[in-house]
């Protein structure tokens, strides 16, 4: 249950606009929070895990590039752990989507010299919302970045968590970065920035088309293309049995109520999942 936890936390923190008034809700005030921890993927592809969404670092002869970068209170912590396994510095930063707890050190990397790109709708989202750290490079279907002659792709597959989702992909490693497409025990549609539970599904099927072994998901522990197969089918089922619901005619309090009992919704779907899921599933 924990990346669900790190997930609902993280959307806290999102929905306040505030680091601190959730940081201290969360760690119930004075409490510092438990450091980040690094885990190695592959030799020269690492996850740094804890406090706001995976962020991915992948190294280079000529730099690192980073895949998202939690809360702006992180910056100096993931900075850090660069250091740990590379002497060279961080060249670009790739946001998976423009959620707090994935962009929140935008400013601060922007304003070291890193350039971040992210996928159009999210840039527009983060504008929308008013963000902090909103990134001058936006890409539509596809972008590609050779650093050190190694590439990684950032693929928009459609709407799913968002309007605007990237996934990563690290073809030397075979590994990929899904942000929040996977996260946590069951799936977060944001209805507000463009989500869509059909849609989704239509994404999770497009990136499971793919060759690749391994996933860091937006939140927890690192996973195989077996386990997103297994999310990806669990959420086929979680569509078949809310629209069963919804064609019901259920009310909206009896549909939160199933979804909490049998798929683990908890209070950030109740309040940007549901009114959307009902709409689209009708
Ligand atoms: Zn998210």
């Amino acid at each position: 249950m924990k990346p669900l936890i790190a997930l609902r936390v993280g959307f806290g923190l999102l929905a306040l606009g505030s680091a601190w008034t959730a940081f201290t809700q969360q760690g119930g005030g004075l409490q510092p929070p438990p450091p980040l921890a690094l885990v190695k993927v592959a030799d020269d592809l690492y996850s740094i895990e804890g406090s706001g969404g995976n962020v991915a670092v992948y190294l280079t002869d000529e730099g690192a590039i980073v895949i998202d970068d939690k809360f702006e209170r992180n910056y100096d912590e993931i900075v850090a752990n660069v250091k740990k396994i590379t002497d060279k510095p961080v060249r670009y930063v790739l946001n998976t989507h423009h959620h707090g707890d994935h962009t929140g050190a935008n400013a601060k990397m922007l304003g070291a010299g890193y350039e971040v790109l992210l996928h159009k709708n999210a840039r527009a989202n983060m504008v929308n919302g008013k963000m902090p750290g909103i990134p001058r490079i936006a890409f539509a279907d596809e972008a590609q970045v050779v650093l050190g002659g190694k590439e990684i792709r950032a693929k928009h597959f459609g709407r799913g968590h968002t309007n605007g989702d990237a996934v990563v992909f690290f073809p030397a490693r075979r590994a990929i970065h899904t942000g929040d497409l996977m996260a946590g025990a069951t799936p977060l549609i944001d209805y507000p920035n463009g989500g869509s539970v059909v849609e989704f599904l239509k994404t999770l099927d497009g990136i499971l088309a793919n060759d690749f072994d391994v996933v860091i998901p937006g939140h927890g522990a690192v996973q195989k293309k077996a386990d997103l197969q297994a999310y990806r089918d669990n959420f086929s089922k979680l569509v078949a049995a809310a629209r069963e619901q919804v064609r019901a005619g259920k009310s909206k309090e009896e549909i939160g109520k199933f979804m909490a009992a049998n798929y683990g919704w908890g209070a950030m779907q109740a309040r940007l999942s549901l009114d959307g899921m009902m709409a689209e599933l009708k």
